[in-house]
């Protein structure tokens, strides 16, 4: 067991690669705190992990929603102690070029994304400077590395998350905790289904064209993310400091 003993707080788990994170790191021995500001979904997660036979809470909360993640923060550490992992996750997408995304897109995409990786971890970095002890893993894109069309707000966001995790990691470094970032390519999850019909007239040929991206023509899942996300939480990664860790397929490098 890779987490055993280890707590994880972990953003927009109802679904997913945050859902199937979650379920990785209790198989792998971790309690688990899994936030989402859906409860139905997020209750589900917790839900599952414990009829595995393995701990969960769930905590309702809007990450950009600053006293709700103060609380959220209060509960984990009331109902596991402490937080070893923090896995921000939680992201929407957004669809657009600059002339097409109306101001309202631009600020929730940057609220959610950005702001719901501040937040958090503003939260659980003073628990972690006390203990000396931490691994923060921020969801970024390859999306940060590579031009895609009509992905303005989000692009932005993703290339704000990997900056500022490389800013995390020198605050943080000195009180021996990690931060790193995960660039995932495409991976099938309800939010891509979603992009997809929202998006374009025509979906399948859509998803053939990104298919085409790909170097080996396949499509990630959420348990490929998963897995690297859980290397970055477990001390296997212990001299990752900062790094972009990409599961894309070579799209960045294509
Ligand atoms: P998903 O839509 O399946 O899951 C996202 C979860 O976040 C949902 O359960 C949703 O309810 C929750 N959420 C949304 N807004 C929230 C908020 N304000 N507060 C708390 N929870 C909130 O999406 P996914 O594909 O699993 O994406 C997870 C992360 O991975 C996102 O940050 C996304 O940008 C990133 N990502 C996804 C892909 C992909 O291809 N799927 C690629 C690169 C990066």
């Amino acid at each position: 067991m890779r987490l055993k003993g280890k707590v994880a707080l972990i953003t927009g788990g109802g679904s997913g690669i945050g859902k199937s994170t979650a379920l990785l790191f209790a198989q792998e021995g971790a309690a688990v705190a899994v936030n989402d500001v859906s409860a139905e979904s997020g209750e589900e997660t917790a839900r599952e992990i414990r009829q595995a036979g393995g701990e969960a809470v769930f905590l309702q909360a809007d990450v950009t929603d600053d006293g709700k993640v103060a609380a959220m923060v209060e509960r984990a550490l009331k109902a596991f102690g402490a937080i070893d992992v923090l896995f921000n996750n939680a992201g929407i997408s957004g669809v657009g070029a600059v002339h097409e995304t109306s101001e309202e897109l631009w600020d929730r995409v940057v609220a959610v994304n950005l702001k719901g990786v501040f937040l958090p971890s503003r939260h659980v970095l003073p628990h972690m400077m006390e203990r000396r002890a931490g691994s923060i893993i921020n969801m970024s894109s390859c999306i940060a590395e590579i031009g895609l069309m009509r992905r303005a707000a989000y692009a932005a966001t993703k290339g704000a998350v990997l900056a500022l995790t490389k800013s995390m990691q020198v605050d943080y470094a000195p009180y021996n905790i990690r931060v790193n970032a995960l660039l995932p390519g495409t991976i099938l999850t309800p939010f891509v289904e979603q992009y997809l019909q929202t998006s374009y007239d025509n979906p399948d040929e859509a998803l053939a064209a990104i298919r085409k991206r790909q170097l080996t023509g396949e499509l990630g899942r959420p348990e490929d993310v998963a897995k690297a996300a859980l290397f970055l939480a477990s001390d296997e990664s212990r001299l990752m400091m900062g790094s972009p860790l990409y599961i894309d397929s070579g799209v960045v490098f294509g």
